[in-house]
């Protein structure tokens, strides 16, 4: 995976080494030499990682990073401080600042690569769900409010994996009562999944790489944040951790102040992409249903035919579309008002849902005309289907404005049915259309098919 990097750092011998290291490793590095110039660095060339230095004159290291984290163009970047050896109270305010994650000088190479490969393939994720969530806004589906008050809620379910008692006794104590807190040992609510993994790697009855990889791997856990417990003293437990997709590791003795910055930014983070995912969803189904009916709306139903069409066209199975249009709908209306008109369209759409086999897509085009995709049926079978549709909606009256009405409702239905591999979901459409309008001249409340005017 190819990444940009921003280096900032004020010594110039500093970012040459970070630059040979990272280019090493095949990733595109732009540096700064002062926190403003970072800035605006951050702004237009949308980096993936931030690596910044703390000790700069002017604008210091937890200044820049509070300032990318509060602009909306950049907050989603990840920022790694670069701090002194000793640099613990640095470390806590950094990640008071909203700092991802640290590095402490000297830097160690194998620490380098594995937080900077892990907080990219991070952001490739966001940007992806960003994109996405952008383009929905473009849409007017997804509601911008509603998914910043999700990320704001900092309470989180944690779930902490480690068989020695004193330092869970001290994790729990130290994220009590921010979050709440329970030991995997404990009898849980089963109905509500964690937020939050704390793995330990030193554990004496179970496997924390095991443990990690399995999270890592299951469809409903993988985008859990892991938090690991690990060892100054053993790096290649930290590094294996880390490729095994932990996003976080704190090491032992846990230092309290620390632990809990670094379980508010993985929660902050997950709240950030869960409610991204919610609005996502809540979007996607908002743009294929229509509202008024529930039934799928016209811009699915154009999505699904096409390659329908496609393949039947090319030899695959039939496929049959049914239009059927409301007989003097407006008459309704004019005479009940447009709430009845809306309870009919509701009913109408109800039977028809009911009378479609799963297979099928029932769709409402706009208005009072509604449409039905039939997969794998013939053009025959398709006028039955229709006939069916017809006498279940002239067979009983529509009971609508809360019961106090009892109006017989009769529907016209055109059926077509693909043939030849001239096909399209225009010209398959389009007979389908002129078999309604026939039988709307003849007479209404009726089923016309048409064949194709070329045989297949
Ligand atoms: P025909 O038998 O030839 O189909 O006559 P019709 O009256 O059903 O058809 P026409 O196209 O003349 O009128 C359709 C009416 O549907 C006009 C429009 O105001 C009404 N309409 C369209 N969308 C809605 C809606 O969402 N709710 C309600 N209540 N009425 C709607
Ligand atoms: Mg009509
Ligand atoms: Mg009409």
């Amino acid at each position: 995976m190819s990444a940009r990097v921003l280096v900032v750092d004020d010594i110039e011998a500093n970012v040459r080494l970070l630059e040979a290291r990272l280019s090493a490793e095949y990733f595109d590095v732009i540096s700064a030499s002062r926190g403003e110039p970072a800035l605006a660095m951050a702004r237009e060339a949308n980096p993936d990682v931030i690596l910044l230095d703390v000790m700069m004159p002017g604008m210091d290291g937890f200044e820049v990073c509070r300032r990318l984290k509060a602009d909306r163009a950049t907050s989603h970047i990840p920022v790694v401080l670069v701090t002194a050896l000793d640099g613990r109270e640095d470390r806590v305010r950094g990640l008071e600042a909203g700092a991802d994650d640290f590095l402490t000088k000297p830097i160690n190479d194998i620490h380098l690569i594995a937080r900077v490969k892990s907080l990219a393939r991070l952001k490739v994720v966001s940007d992806e769900l960003r994109a996405r969530e952008a383009s929905g806004a473009r849409l007017g589906v997804l509601d911008q409010e509603k998914s910043n008050e999700a990320r704001r809620e900092a309470r989180a379910d944690i779930l902490v994996v480690d068989d020695n008692p004193r330092q869970s006794a001290r994790v729990r104590i130290a994220l009590t009562p921010d979050h709440r807190v329970a030991l995997y040992n404990e009898a849980g609510d089963a109905r509500v999944g964690p937020d939050l993994l704390i793995v330990s790697l030193f554990a004496r009855t179970f496997d924390g790489f095991r443990v990690i990889a399995k999270m890592r791997s299951a469809q409903p856990t993988r985008h859990l944040p892991v938090l690991a417990i690990t060892d100054p003293g053993v790096p290649e437990r930290t590094l294996r951790a880390l490729e095994l997709g932990a996003h976080d590791v704190i090491d032992q003795p846990i230092d309290e102040e620390e632990l809990r910055a670094r379980v508010r930014t993985l929660v902050k983070r997950k709240r950030g992409i869960d409610a991204l995912r919610a609005t996502l969803d809540a979007g996607l189904e908002m743009a294929v249903t229509d509202q008024l009916t529930g039934l799928f709306n016209r811009r699915f139903l154009m999505t699904q035919i096409e390659p329908l069409v496609l393949r039947a066209s090319c030899g695959g199975e039939p496929l049959a579309v049914m239009i059927a249009d409301i007989d003097h709908f407006k008459k309704i209306n004019d005479t009940y008002g447009h709430d009845v008109g809306d309870d009919v369209l509701r009913e109408f759409a109800a039977r028809m849902a009911s009378n479609v086999r799963p297979s099928d897509f029932a769709c409402r085009m706009g208005g009072e005309e509604f449409a039905v995709v039939m997969p794998n049926t013939s053009g025959d079978v398709g006028c039955l289907a229709g006939e069916r549709l017809r006498r279940q909606i002239a067979g009983a009256p529509f009971i609508v404005a809360h019961g106090a009405e009892r109006l017989d409702v009769t529907v016209s239905i055109g059926v077509a049915a693909s043939a030849g591999a001239d096909e399209t979901a225009e010209s398959l459409l389009k007979r389908a259309d002129e078999a309604l309008y026939q039988a709307k001249r003849g007479g209404r409340n009726r089923v016309v098919g048409k064949a194709a005017t070329r045989a297949a």
